[in-house]
């Protein structure tokens, strides 16, 4: 009788041991995921496809840089620009990629990693008005679009202060809103970033009428004291900068490397 309970007890302890061991080996780990946060009306550096997926050269560049640190993958969050630095702070995201501007007033509040692109301001016209403004000063008066929480915005409101031209300055959710507006003709102008200026030209019926140089640097922005991140993103960021991958991504985005 105590054999075959023994036996029976020996039984259980080596199917418990086989179940437990199959668990393991047929349950894969949990994906290593690096929240991205991201606001989609920024082509070619984040905008939506015609499949409804995020794409862009920033997705594309911080998927690489997650892959050379460690993630199996990105996982993409949006939302409007000026929620991205909030939603980073709070822990709902651990990186922004959103042709983030490197400003010493965001600087109090993220930590950026080393830049990785080049931008000014545009002012973007409707091609079918012949109001073609040189300089910002040609703005007085009219109506002007920017995106909330951005370095155009923060441009032109401090060119009015600082100037004292009135300007009629109506701030958007998205620069994909404002941009319909100028076509609608609901607005005379709008204020943005160079490199998605050129692509907005490619897509609507906008042109470029002057270029204001602010020399601005994007980079990618993490909570302040990540240095580990922060450091990992430099030293991937700053290799794959100087590798081939960079100048085929370049390709991809822009047509030119
Ligand atoms: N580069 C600009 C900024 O940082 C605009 C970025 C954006 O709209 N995604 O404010």
């Amino acid at each position: 009788m105590k054999g075959v309970v023994l036996a029976l007890i020996a039984v259980i302890i080596v199917a418990a041991i086989g179940i437990g061991v199959w668990y393991y080996v047929s349950t894969p780990p949990p994906k290593k995921l690096l929240k991205v946060g991201t606001s989609p009306d920024f082509p070619p550096f984040e905008y939506i496809d015609e499949k409804g997926n995020v794409v862009g050269f920033d997705m594309d560049l911080i998927r690489a840089l997650a892959k050379k640190i460690g993630y199996d993958d990105i996982e993409i969050i949006t939302m409007d620009f000026d929620a991205l630095i909030p939603a980073l702070k709070q822990g709902k995201i651990d990186v922004i990629a959103a042709g983030m501007t490197i400003t010493e007033k965001r600087k109090e509040e993220v930590d950026f990693t080393i830049p990785y692109w080049n931008a000014d301001q545009a002012i973007l016209v409707r091609k079918a008005s012949d109001f073609r403004p040189k300089s910002p000063d040609e703005l007085a008066g009219r109506k002007v679009g920017v995106q909330t929480g951005t370095t155009g915005e923060y441009y032109i409101v401090d060119y009015e202060n600082r100037t004292g031209i009135d300007i009629d300055i109506k701030s958007y959710s998205s620069f994909v809103l404002a941009v319909q507006d100028l076509v609608n003709g609901r607005i005379d102008a709008v204020i943005v970033d160079t490199p998605v200026a050129s692509m907005f030209e490619k897509q609507y019926d906008v042109v470029v009428s002057a270029i204001i140089k602010t020399g601005e640097q994007y980079g990618f922005a993490v909570r302040k004291g990540e240095t580990e991140l922060l450091n990992k993103l430099n030293q991937a960021l700053d290799e794959f900068m100087k590798s081939a991958e960079w100048s085929k991504l370049v390709q991809k985005y822009f047509g030119s490397g």
